[in-house]
């Protein structure tokens, strides 16, 4: 999944950005309210993480800009005090959640986890196809019951397949959720993680869960959901 985090402290923003690097997500970080309008507007996140003390635009004003222009990203609020006015102004203009500096990095995790979770509407931690299963919190993967070891960009590609099953995905789509903005989209990486991945989700098991649909791109999906390959 690719996150968006808006910070203007740069030591901040680095060490948010480096621990959920760690936890497979893209990170996009922009330390200017004006900037981050537009990148909003223009990639498709899965989540913003929104400072509201910003140069530029304040949070507050990037989330109402965002919501009139029907942009309903899932936003996290990062308030620098407990002022109950900010977060119930956040409330109100559509932010998801907030969290109040300093907070422990574990907490946020924990809470793009839920808001992702809500967004698809399950309850389920574990995301789930057949007999694969992808545990976001612990991070393993299993087929039958068997660990898979997968790459951090593999596991991320898994999870952004995971959330979308069923759903055919272009490599632009899945470039825009896996990868940041340094990705160079003239390579094939993405049909090249996809290979990689078939190898050890696929390969090993009989049974093709992750398919090609020529011309449009990849999809996640039961064999006997849909016609045969
Ligand atoms: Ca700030």
């Amino acid at each position: 999944m690719r996150l968006l985090l808006v910070e203007d402290e740069k030591k901040v923003a680095s060490h948010i950005k480096r621990g959920l690097g760690q936890e497979g997500y893209a990170v996009d970080v922009i330390n200017d309210g004006g900037e981050a309008v537009s990148m909003a507007m223009t990639y498709a996140y899965d989540l913003i993480i929104l400072d509201v003390m910003l140069p530029g635009k304040d949070g507050i004003q990037v989330l109402k800009e965002l919501r009139d222009n029907k942009n309903d990203t899932p936003v996290i609020f990062l308030t620098a005090k407990n002022t109950t006015e900010e977060k119930i102004t956040g409330l109100d203009l559509g932010a998801d959640d907030y969290l109040t500096k300093p907070f422990e990095f574990e907490e946020l995790c924990a809470r793009i986890r839920a808001i992702l979770r809500r967004h698809e509407s399950t309850k389920e931690t574990k995301l789930t196809i057949a007999e694969l299963d992808l545990d976001p919190v612990t991070h393993e993967v299993r087929r039958g019951g068997h660990r898979i070891d997968l790459t951090p960009k593999e596991y991320a590609l898994l999870e952004y397949l995971l959330y979308n099953k069923g759903k055919v995905l272009t490599r632009t789509m899945i470039v825009e959720h896996v990868w940041d903005q340094d990705f160079d989209s003239f390579t094939n990486v993405v049909d090249v993680y996809v290979n990689h991945l078939r190898s050890k989700i696929d390969q090993p098991f009989g049974e093709k869960l992750l398919h090609t649909v020529r011309g449009f791109g990849y999809v996640l999906r039961e064999q006997d959901a849909a016609d045969k390959d």
